[in-house]
């Protein structure tokens, strides 16, 4: 009750946007920090029950209108993973509750989430050591299920950074040693995505190949966020008018040159992974986003409080 009434009073004009990625029902032990399909529930029928949750373009349209409800927040996820259908989505239907999805387009063409092959690879490496013969990846064990996480980790962090033509090579490397094929990696198929929009939920691109927009030359930028535009609206029949930057956080992994390619590709709105709230002041091409990850309702409640206090980084945009 408290918090309702803490949350109703800093929630004035300001929009809180949740981020989800994969929700699986048994969390993998080399990904433990995934989001479960009950701590999702728990967030839907404890956090989001206190919360006005609405659909992210009506929400962002209200704000630049000045029209919001009080403790608005919306319901986002990122990449596009098969389980979602059997699992985040029918939650939020049984609960009558909004979300869009940002999907990475490029698993349609027969290309799986660059870091869902690193996991498929790493679970299969024979062992014990994982030694690529590259300087800044030195030889390091995979003996453990604990090795075996880190290096997930490590790969995830050193692959982020890199064009898209050298990750690949990296990526075949790795996938070389383990005897995985990357088409073995479960992707999403044009169907369930469909599936997902026919529901009523809303589909905005994620880019084709997710790379870090920054590391990317003017083509690529094009194909990425113009391309996985068109190729997301030719299999849902239906306009796609959100995008959301890989990796997503501002001067690091986008600039302002990407705000201005996403606005000429058509987009109505983008969010970023950079914490914070929206408000007034907030562009409609840098909403901000945030994921708690607390185990407690009254710590997820701080979280936000603390995230609703939070004005969010956004780079300067050119002007229109
Ligand atoms: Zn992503």
């Amino acid at each position: 009750m408290i918090s309702k009434l803490l949350l109703q009073s800093l929630s004035r004009d300001k929009l809180s946007v949740f981020l989800f990625h994969k929700v699986p029902h048994q969390c993998d032990p080399l990904v433990p920090a995934d989001v479960s399909m009950a701590r999702f529930e728990r967030l839907l029928d404890h956090t989001f029950t206190a919360l006005n949750v609405l659909p992210l373009e009506e929400a962002i349209k209200r704000l630049v209108a000045g029209k919001l409800p009080r403790r608005a927040a919306c319901i986002t996820f990122d990449d596009g993973y098969p389980d979602w259908l059997a699992g985040a989505a029918p939650a939020l239907r049984q609960r009558n509750l909004h979300a869009t999805f940002f999907i990475t387009s490029g698993q349609f063409d027969g290309v799986p989430l660059w870091h869902e092959r690193i996991l498929a690879a790493v679970r299969q490496l024979p062992g014990p050591t994982l030694d690529l013969g590259i300087p800044f990846l030195p030889a390091q064990s995979v003996a453990s299920t604990q090795d075996r996480r880190q290096q997930i980790q490590r790969l995830e962090q050193e692959l982020k950074y890199l064009t898209l033509h050298r990750r690949e090579q990296i990526l075949q490397q790795i996938e070389g040693m383990a005897g995985v094929q990357a088409t073995q990696v479960p992707v999403m198929s044009e169907a369930q995505l469909r599936d997902l929009h026919s529901q009523g939920f809303d589909i905005g691109a994620h880019t084709a190949m997710h790379p870090i927009l920054d590391y990317c030359s003017r083509t690529e930028v094009e194909r990425e966020i113009g391309g996985a535009r068109e190729r997301l609206q030719s299999i849902v029949g239906g306009g796609v008018h959100g995008f959301a930057y890989p990796n997503g956080r501002p001067y690091a992994d986008f600039s302002r040159l990407h705000v201005d390619a996403v606005k000429k590709a058509g987009y109505r709105y983008a969010v970023t992974t950079n914490w914070g709230v929206a408000d007034g002041r907030t562009s409609a091409f840098q909403i901000p986003r945030f994921t708690p990850w607390a185990e407690r309702d009254w710590h997820v409640t701080y979280q936000l409080v603390r995230n609703l206090m939070t004005e969010p980084l956004q780079v300067p945009e050119v002007a229109s």
